[in-house]
Parts: C-alpha cells; sequence; structure tokens
C-alpha cells in the first residue's frame, strides 16, 4: 500500500476590530458574557486548542491582527502557539505555521505594491514572533492572480494552499501538491486542499463527532478512493475558530484526531512544508485568477453583489470608494516625501519595525532620510507614513463580507479610511476624500438606512475634535 499522509490546516483570523479613537476593542453585542468577541473565541477556541498541544499536531497560520491582541490580552496563550510551533521546527527542521499577508486584504484586488508591503509586514510579524521564517504563505480567502503567486515566489515562499476549484483542471489528482509556473519565470508550488474532507470537516457535525469513526468512516474511504503508487498527501483545511468555537469541543476531536486516531490506522501525520522538503515538486499544473475558497463567484463578494450575501448593492461604492482614498492618499505621500525619504515605498515595506517592533517613529523617520530633516518635516513624514499603514488597513476583506454595511466590519473600513484621510490632511493641508464623497454617498444600510458618507464624515470630525 502507498504511503497515505494526513494534515489539517486551520486558518486563524480576526479582523481588527479595535476602535481607531480609542485604540480599544468596543463593547459588543452577542459576546456576553465576554466583552467581545475575540475574547469569546479565546475561551472557546484559541485557549483550548493551545491547551491541548494542537499546534503541535496541525498546519496553522494566524492572523497577525489576532495575535497582536493575544499578545497584549493573553501572552502565555500566545507563547504556548508559539513553543509548539518551535517544537515542530526543532524536530523537523521546518515549520509548521505559515504566514499571512498582514493584513486580511484580497490580494487581487490590490496593486503589486500594496500586495509586496503586505508579505513583507506578515513575514517580518511571522520572524518576530516565531524566531525565524516559514515556508509558506496562507492567502487572505485564498484569493489569488498569477501576480500575488509571483510576490510570495519574489519573497521566498515555497508554497500557499488554495481550494481545488482554483485549478484550471477539475479532474487533477489533488493528493500532490503542484508547481505553477509564473510568467516572470518563478514558480510557486500550490497545494489544492481535499474538498469532501473539509467540507465534512466544517460542515457536518456529525463527521467530528467522533475521531476514530471520522478516520474509519471519512477518511479511509477518501484514501481508498485514489488508486495511485507513490506516497499520497491528503490536506483538509478550514477556518480554525470552528474547532471549538463554531463547532463545540471540536478542540478535542482534533486532538485526538492527530494524536492516535490516525496514526493507529498507519496513516502518517504530515505538514505541507515537510511533504515539499521530502518530495520535491515534480508536476505542473495551472490555476484560476481571481478565484477564493469562499466566493463561489471568483472574488465578487468583496467588490460587488453576488450570491452568497444578495442585496449588498453598498459593497461597490464602498469597494470603489476606497480604492480611490488609496490612490489620493498614495499620490500625497509621494508628493511629499519626495526629496526627503531615500524611497518612499522602501520606507513603507520596513514601516512593519514602528507597528510590530515599536521601534519610535521619530527614529524610524530619520532612519529612512535623505537628509537632515527639520521637526516639521519629521512630523509630516510620521504622519504620511501613519496614514498609509490605516489605507492599508481599512482594506480588510470583512467589511465586505457579510450583509449589510451597518455592521462593525464596514464602519471599521470607514473608521479607519476617516482616519488616513485626517493624517493625509494634517501632513498636507489638503482633503483627499472630498471629490470621493458621491461616490461613498450611494453606499446604504437596507438595515437602518445609513448612508456611507454620512457615517465616513462623523467619523472625520471626530478625528478632528479629538487630536
Ligand atoms: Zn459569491
Amino acid at each position: 500500500m502507498p504511503e497515505k499522509h494526513f494534515c489539517v490546516h486551520g486558518h486563524f483570523y480576526q479582523p481588527p476590530r479595535v476602535d481607531p479613537f480609542t485604540g480599544e476593542i468596543p463593547q459588543e453585542y452577542g459576546a456576553e458574557p465576554y466583552p467581545n468577541w475575540t475574547e469569546k473565541i479565546y475561551h472557546s477556541c484559541y485557549l483550548p486548542n493551545a491547551n491541548a498541544g494542537n499546534f503541535e499536531k496541525i498546519s496553522f497560520n494566524i492572523g497577525s491582527t489576532l495575535t497582536h491582541w493575544m499578545e497584549r490580552e493573553h501572552p502565555e496563550t500566545l507563547q504556548a502557539i508559539i513553543q509548539q510551533e518551535n517544537a515542530v521546527t526543532a524536530r523537523l527542521g521546518i515549520s509548521n505555521g505559515m504566514a499571512q499577508p498582514y493584513y486580511h486584504i484580497i490580494m487581487p484586488l490590490s496593486n503589486r505594491r500594496d500586495k509586496t508591503t503586505l508579505v513583507r509586514w506578515g513575514l517580518h510579524d511571522f520572524q518576530r514572533m516565531f524566531g525565524h521564517l516559514p515556508q509558506g504563505m496562507w492567502l487572505p480567502e485564498t484569493a489569488m492572480d498569477l501576480e500575488t503567486l509571483d510576490v510570495l515566489a519574489e519573497e521566498g515562499m515555497q508554497f500557499t494552499i488554495l481550494a481545488p476549484w482554483q485549478a484550471k483542471r477539475p479532474d487533477l489528482d489533488f493528493t500532490r501538491p503542484y508547481r505553477i509556473a509564473l510568467p516572470s519565470g518563478r514558480s510557486m508550488g500550490v497545494f489544492f486542499y481535499n474538498s469532501f474532507l473539509s467540507g465534512e470537516i466544517s460542515f457536518n457535525p456529525v463527521a467530528t463527532e467522533n475521531a476514530d469513526r471520522f478516520v474509519h468512516d471519512w477518511l479511509q474511504p477518501q484514501m481508498a478512493f485514489i488508486q495511485r503508487d507513490g506516497p499520497q498527501f491528503y490536506l483538509a483545511a478550514s477556518d480554525g475558530e470552528l474547532y471549538g468555537h463554531h463547532q463545540p469541543y471540536r478542540d478535542m476531536f482534533l486532538a485526538h484526531l492527530l494524536d492516535g486516531a490516525v496514526e493507529s490506522q498507519g496513516i502518517l501525520r504530515s505538514y505541507p512544508a515537510g511533504w515539499l522538503r521530502d518530495h520535491p515538486l515534480d508536476q505542473t499544473a495551472e490555476v484560476l485568477e481571481n478565484t477564493s475558497w469562499s466566493c463561489h463567484h471568483g472574488i465578487e463578494r468583496w467588490r460587488d453583489v453576488c450570491g452568497d450575501a444578495p442585496d449588498a448593492t453598498w459593497k461597490k461604492p464602498l469597494r470603489e470608494f476606497l480604492s480611490g482614498l488609496c490612490e489620493a492618499v498614495d499620490q500625497v505621500f509621494v508628493e511629499l516625501s519626495d526629496g526627503l525619504l531615500e524611497d518612499p515605498w522602501q520606507a513603507r515595506d520596513d514601516y512593519a519595525q514602528v507597528i510590530t517592533d515599536k521601534v519610535n517613529p521619530n527614529e524610524f523617520v530619520r532612519a529612512h532620510a535623505k537628509k537632515d530633516l527639520s521637526i516639521e518635516e519629521t512630523n509630516m513624514l510620521k504622519n504620511l507614513l501613519a496614514a498609509e499603514n490605516e489605507r492599508l488597513r481599512m482594506l480588510s476583506s470583512d467589511a465586505w463580507f457579510f450583509y449589510d454595511l451597518d455592521r462593525i466590519e464596514p464602519l471599521n473600513a470607514l473608521k479607519y479610511a476617516a482616519h488616513a484621510t485626517y493624517l493625509t490632511r494634517l501632513a498636507s493641508g489638503k482633503d483627499v476624500s472630498e471629490a470621493l464623497l458621491p461616490i461613498i454617498s450611494r453606499a446604504q444600510s437596507k438595515a437602518s438606512g445609513l448612508h456611507g458618507d454620512m457615517a465616513f464624515l462623523s467619523y472625520l470630525s471626530r478625528f478632528q475634535l479629538n487630536y
């Protein structure tokens, strides 16, 4: 019998819930008895999975907006997760962790420069936490185009994980990864996950009631299906919050599944990076660009109306407004930093040092300056760089994921947008949002009647009052 390998990947992520006015997460309705959803999910998912040692057994990625929260609120749990990953790295020489772009944005909807910055920030933050770089990067919503894969390759990543329907040929053998050739001449490894196993784990609670039964009734029949010599790799990818939060006690299912149930049946427990080390890529495949794992219409969910979240006519104007704001903020950044910064985009790529390492912003600006700066010039550059950070954060995909504009996620996007606008005005005296207001006025909430421009302008005026 050929070698059969099995791996569960968990994607752990929470959106940025921090209010930019206060720097705190506001009290959230529905999260009782906890003050907010991140805290609630922490108790039902992150904590029990860390306690069970699951971060040593699975392949995982964990978004920076979540780890930074955990670092502040529950540092001992983040330490446990890091130690579990470090144990794998010490044993196997590869990581079972994957990095993630620093903000959870739909990569194909951003330009190459944004892709590069977010990949670099994500890798920087991974290295800071885990003490080394990973071999792979998880893409938000697994959304990609060839440029996204090229940026990953350029930044040294060996692989990512995609849904099987993102492959051009639906009849591919998904029990091995593939090399995707890129127009630049570079290439990227892709593991397409097993859609049946992933779907059953994610959406059929009966499948995950008992780990031994899962192996016997779900995993082994899938494995009997493939008649091919040579080692095979079965990957189940799912939302990490599933294990304990969306489905109670599945942290224990996971622990038992990967600590006996699988191996007792002669199945090997593996990780993508370990597989690649032992089985160099020898097959090629092609991918379908502008696709994802959670929208059945490509990436429409994050820019327009689609069947996954109908009645969402507010999405298109929100996307257009924020895209327009990105261009306007960037234009001011480039114009005003000319002659002052050595390279504005290199400075932005390095800005992770300020966000994650708490490097002093004055020192950071001085280190990237072309000449001696006045206090006014230093302050202006600090504001421009902070605006760049906010304008990247406002693109977090959560804003477009749900059904209505009047929710914390899209409203947070507008708050970060207002902050980016305000910081740019401090630096330049210009209001870059003015010309774009007619666009965001077309975004309206069906639930409450809220208009996007009213929300945005009220946030903008709050910044003026608070500073
Ligand atoms: Zn869709």
